[in-house]
């Protein structure tokens, strides 16, 4: 997983601003931004889509997923947020390391709705 940007950030090569961690996830601002305060929750080990993560970090999942959404809500004052994981190309998965964004939503920001 030497080419591995995501690997890289958990890592110290590529440095970043980390919003939560515990013991597996971490979550750190997205650097192309869709919408104010997009960020992800990444786990440190290199599992590709959410099919190889071992349904025993669920909880610790959920937890980064939760501290970090709590606080872009309160930072952005934001009303609500999205959670997006996409798995495989087809389905928009670019970065080849599992990872969830959350995108802090406002009314009338410009996010557009997937279905
Ligand atoms: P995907 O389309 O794979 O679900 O999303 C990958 C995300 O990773 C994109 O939103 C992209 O902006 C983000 N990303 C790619 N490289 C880097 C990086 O080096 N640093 C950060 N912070 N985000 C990255
Ligand atoms: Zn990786």
């Amino acid at each position: 997983m030497d080419e591995c940007i995501f690997c890289k950030i958990v890592n110290g090569e590529v440095p970043v601003n980390k919003i939560y961690e515990n013991d597996n996830f971490i979550s750190f601002p997205d650097a192309n931004q869709v919408v104010e305060g997009h960020s992800l929750v990444i786990p440190k080990k290199h599992f590709e889509t959410t099919l190889e993560l071992p349904s025993t970090l669920g909880v610790e999942l959920l937890d980064c997923i939760k501290k970090t959404a709590m606080k872009l809500m309160e930072e952005y004052k934001a009303e609500g947020f999205n959670i997006v994981n996409n798995n495989f190309e087809v389905a928009g998965q670019v970065v080849k390391h599992a990872h969830y964004h959350i995108l802090p939503r406002k009314k009338g920001d410009k996010v557009k709705p997937l279905y």
